[in-house]
């Protein structure tokens, strides 16, 4: 079986024969800045943002907001990327609202979220003035009333929501069940009782809810069925509790294609449906409509990377299987060993060949870090260049330094320029925190 090279929109094949990226040869790119390395097309992500923020004025006028989810990929000049697009920002720990502020980004557009915020990072988030915290519980409730009452301060709260949909996705990556580590139930009145609690504090504004519902969600009625749940429940707060909330976050969740086969909705038809049923339910029980936030990650940096690794030893044990050796694996990318993700690749140096030899790809880690198994590629030989399309998003963010391997470094490829944005570790950075 021949397999044509399945290429991402960022990539394109040279004259000679060689993968390239936002119009940069991928052979230069390995040459320059070495392997494993991470390559984002920064066209595609401000494509991927203009996209999401158009259709979100188109259907909300002013009165929505396209936050980006920074953990799918957070260093500052992404930060600073999502400010020039116009997007918000959501950050979920010291960690990432440190970065965020070291970009200059606007605080009034940073959301605060996670199941556990420690009172060192509710009081960071409070005196750096997000503009919203999103409270997962209510021992977090009573803690940030606290924090705002000694900062003096009012701090502006949505709660989070299970609103009990399980979205058709890997069930390690569905959020909005019952049975879910994140956020009030609806179900069971936890929800209803906490908004009463909050609307009753006086450091404590409560402008709204927020739900997520999973990620790589490929279908619209999830989100749809969401989206009447959470005003449903903004109706109770409105009659129970006399208080009309005025801002609706659906979270992020949308699919990108990772393989040939996959076809995510595109998200323009996912914020016309979603937009018409908000419109509708909110007619049906008389509410305002609300300001709608949305939070895509992977769909705004996934299919913009792709990494490139040097092969290394090329194995073939008869009558069991082939493996090629790449110089990064688990470290760089851990999506394979935790969900099972699977990934389209190719030899960037051998475009012209047909790919119709099966290799199971395997990392440098000492675990069994597959990046592919059984996978169609072009006869491969050591020193190829092996390129993993799809690694925008949750690569970067999750690689760990495992036998002390440095994180590769990142770099943004436009319009046939290459620059790096986050620098390889060196081994100093190793042991630099060694005492
Ligand atoms: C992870 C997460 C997102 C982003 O999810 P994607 O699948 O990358 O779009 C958005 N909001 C919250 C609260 C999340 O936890």
């Amino acid at each position: 079986m021949t397999v044509k090279p399945f290429l991402p929109e960022c990539a394109g094949i040279s004259e000679t024969g060689s993968l390239t990226i936002g119009g940069v040869c991928a052979l230069r790119l390995a040459e320059e800045f070495g392997t494993p390395l991470y390559v984002m097309d920064e066209n595609e992500i401000r494509k991927n943002a203009q996209r999401f923020v158009k259709s979100i004025n188109e259907h909300y006028g002013g009165r929505g907001l396209v936050s980006f989810a920074s953990k799918a990929f957070m260093c500052k000049e992404m930060c600073r990327l999502a400010k020039s697009e116009g997007m918000g920002l959501d950050v979920v720990s010291a960690g990432e609202l440190y970065t965020a502020i070291e970009s200059g980004f606007p605080m009034r557009l940073v959301t605060f979220h996670g199941n556990n915020k420690t009172p060192e990072e509710l009081t960071y988030a409070v005196s750096s003035r997000v503009g919203s915290i999103v409270v997962d519980n209510t021992f977090e409730l009573h803690m940030l009333e606290q924090i705002a009452k000694s900062a003096g301060v009012t701090a502006r709260i949505k709660l989070r929501i299970k609103p009990g949909v399980e979205a058709h996705t890997h069930e390690l990556i569905m959020t909005g069940g019952i049975d879910s580590k994140f956020g009030f139930a609806i179900e069971t009145g936890e929800a209803l009782a906490a908004a009463a609690e909050a609307l009753g504090m006086d450091h404590i504004e409560l402008t709204g809810v927020h739900c997520h519902i999973g990620s790589q969600i490929f279908d619209i009625e999830p989100f749809e069925v969401t989206a009447r749940i959470m005003l449903k429940f903004m109706n109770e707060v409105k009659t129970i509790l006399g208080c009309e909330l005025s801002e609706l976050n659906l979270g992020g969740g949308f699919g990108i294609r990772y393989l040939p086969e996959d076809s995510p909705v595109p998200l323009e038809k996912y914020m016309e449906s979603v937009a018409r049923v908000i419109k509708e339910t909110c007619g049906e029980l008389n509410l305002n409509l609300p300001s709608i936030g949305i939070e895509p990650g992977r769909a705004v940096t996934g299919a913009a990377g792709i990494t490139l690794y040097r092969v290394g030893a090329v194995k073939d044990i008869p009558g069991v299987r082939t493996y090629v050796t790449v110089d990064g694996g688990l470290t760089d990318n851990p999506r394979p060993a935790l969900y099972g993700a699977k990934y389209a690749m190719t030899a960037a140096n051998k475009m012209n060949q047909a790919q119709n030899k099966i290799y199971t790809v395997s990392g440098r880690c000492c675990e069994t870090d597959q990046l592919g198994a059984q996978v169609t590629l072009q006869e491969i030989n050591v020193g190829d260049i092996l390129a993993v399309f799809s690694t925008g998003a949750y690569n970067y963010s999750m690689a760990s330094n495992y036998n002390r391997l440095p994180k590769p470094a990142v770099v943004f490829v436009k319009d046939g320029e290459a620059r790096v944005v986050v620098n390889r570790e060196t081994l100093e950075d190793m042991a630099r925190n060694d005492v």
